[in-house]
């Protein structure tokens, strides 16, 4: 279930737009200004926010592109609601980050239809699409891993990071964003959690070789990468002596 953040300080608007949320299947948080949105978002990352320009303080606006400008909050999927329908407030409104932008007033439908665009092309993770790195495959349908048609056995948390890094492939990720991402929860779960649970997923892949596609980014947090390290053999003074040959 896709959790989203209603921005919005017009409390009608903001109820019309939750009941309809929740009638269609999502977990709905309703924050009234920056403030409230900032702390929600703190807490749990939505997987959309729906956000709304003119807010009182500091205006919607101003907050996409705070958001824009942090790390664990870079691709969280906006879209921008405004009364302003002038085509230089909507090139703003991107600008400053917005994945979508709707006029108001607006049809519900129109918002959802909307909502499931964005969720469709900022979340790969989510589609049940086979995904391949380096020979190992993850099929979110049959939710089976295997390489070379050798079944890996993993959990159910190990799988959800395993499709998470299959996803997002040779980028660094930190604890708390793989909180995020994977666990949908920055607050209540400690950071040691996932190094438990990257430890159970290099044992179920060590027993087809890929337990070396995960790594370990010394102070930043874990990589999946395609190009697994060979097993770390003592090579240095055999290139030494070649090098000292060439001389
Ligand atoms: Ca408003």
């Amino acid at each position: 279930m896709s959790r989203i953040l209603v921005v919005e300080d017009e409390s009608a608007i903001a109820e019309l737009i939750a009941i309809n949320m929740r009638h269609a299947g999502y977990e709905v948080t309703v924050a009234a200004n920056s403030e409230q949105a900032q702390a929600a978002v703190d807490g749990v990352l939505p997987d959309l926010v729906v956000l709304d320009w003119m807010l009182p303080g500091q205006s919607g606006l101003a907050l996409a592109k705070g958001w824009r400008a942090q790390a664990r909050t870079r691709e969280l999927p906006i879209i921008m609601l405004t009364a302003r329908a002038e085509e230089g407030d909507k090139i703003s409104g991107l600008d400053a980050g917005a994945d979508d932008y709707l006029t108001k007033p607006f049809s519900t439908s129109e918002l959802l239809a909307r909502i499931r665009a964005v969720l469709r092309r900022k979340a790969p993770e989510a589609l049940d699409t086979l995904v391949e790195i380096g020979g190992l495959q993850l099929d979110p349908a049959t939710r089976r891993v295997s390489r070379e048609e050798r079944e890996v056995k993993v959990g159910p948390t190990e799988f959800r990071l395993l499709h998470f890094f299959m996803t997002h492939p040779e980028r660094v990720h930190s604890r708390s964003q793989l909180l995020d991402r994977v666990w949908g929860d920055h607050v209540f779960i400690e950071e040691r959690t996932v190094d438990v649970h990257i430890k159970r997923l290099r044992e179920a892949l060590d027993v087809v070789g890929c337990a070396g596609m995960i790594e370990t980014v010394r102070g930043a947090g874990y990589r999946m990468t395609r190009q697994q390290q060979q097993q770390q053999q003592p090579r240095q003074p055999h290139r030494l002596a070649q090098a000292d040959t060439a001389e």
